[in-house]
């Protein structure tokens, strides 16, 4: 019978300690990202892949178990000022891929709450927003901010406001996902059982309170990209959104980086994406970028 795997809980001195890789950590990872516009550490708070959405277009391999269901708040906080000071003292540019572009691996633009699933899930969000905040302010990374990248489902728990509270006081910023401009294109594309109204009401909310960066991933369907109605339909929720007094900062429209699981869903064109870009430009006047 094969073993099965073991999983090694981290301590400080197993963080601190180089030789251990730090691919080897639960909850926090190191990425150069062109939608952070540089180094970006994640924070993995779904080590279990839990996500209220089964976008057709995720990457997280859901066939394969999580290894812990719980975030241990100590062990968090270790790996993320373990991975601070690797990247301030040039660790990380010595790394494979990250020795490619040393100039941006010792300036953290942010901390970003992402990974495997839907970090607003877990029932101690503020929590993980308070210990992240911490080891921010001691690290003395005042211009690196904290960002939570969601789904917008659960935008609307006492929890998760309070975790936005918090972070409104330590440089946050919710990149919140909006793919459709309809419930029937939200359900083919991101195939959720959360109403798409409550996502439009959590984002308008959360708008109105504190700026918001909309991401948005443009595919093709069976090849066929959003149609015109359906574009149009997502430009007047923009739109929606913005006359409700939310306060949108940017979007970022992007497309898949790799192929998924669902063979039918394919990436766009860098030429038909930078159009989609220019359509919701036109449209709602709002700052969009496009990364194909
Ligand atoms: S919201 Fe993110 S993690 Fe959840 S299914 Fe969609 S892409 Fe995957």
């Amino acid at each position: 019978m094969a073993e099965a795997p073991i999983h090694i809980r981290s301590s400080w001195a197993a963080v601190q300690d180089h030789s251990r890789h730090f691919a080897d950590f639960t909850f926090v990872y190191p990425v150069i990202s062109r939608r952070s516009r540089g180094l970006s550490i994640g924070i993995n708070l779904n080590p279990d892949k839990v996500c209220n959405f089964d976008c057709v277009y995720c990457e997280v391999d859901r066939r394969v178990p999580g290894l812990v269901s719980r975030v241990d708040l100590e062990q968090m906080k270790d790996e993320l000022v373990a991975m601070i000071r690797f990247a301030k003292d040039g660790g990380l540019a010595k790394e494979p891929k990250f020795d490619e572009v040393p100039w941006l691996t010792r300036d953290i633009k942010d901390i970003a709450f992402s990974g495997d699933g839907e970090p607003t899930m877990i029932a101690n969000f503020a929590q993980c927003v308070a210990a992240v905040a911490e080891a921010k302010k001691a690290e003395a990374l005042e211009r690196t901010k904290i960002v939570l990248i969601t789904d917008a489902a659960g935008l609307d728990k006492a929890d998760v406001r309070a975790g936005l509270e918090l972070m409104d006081a330590n440089n946050g910023e919710v990149w919140a996902k909006l793919d459709a401009g309809t419930e029937a294109y939200y359900q083919q594309v991101n195939r959720s059982h959360i109403f798409y109204e409550r996502i439009l009401k959590n984002i308008t909310t959360t708008a109105q309170s504190h700026p918001v960066v909309i991401q948005s991933l443009f595919l093709k369907l069976h090849g066929s990209a959003m149609s015109g109605i359906e574009l149009a339909a997502y430009c007047g929720r923009l739109n929606d959104i913005v006359a409700a007094g939310g306060q949108i900062r940017e979007v970022h429209a992007y497309t898949l980086a790799r192929p998924t699981t669902e063979s039918y869903a394919s990436r766009l064109s860098a030429e038909e994406l930078n159009t989609i870009a220019a359509t919701i430009r036109e449209r709602t006047g709002l700052k969009v970028a496009a990364f194909d």
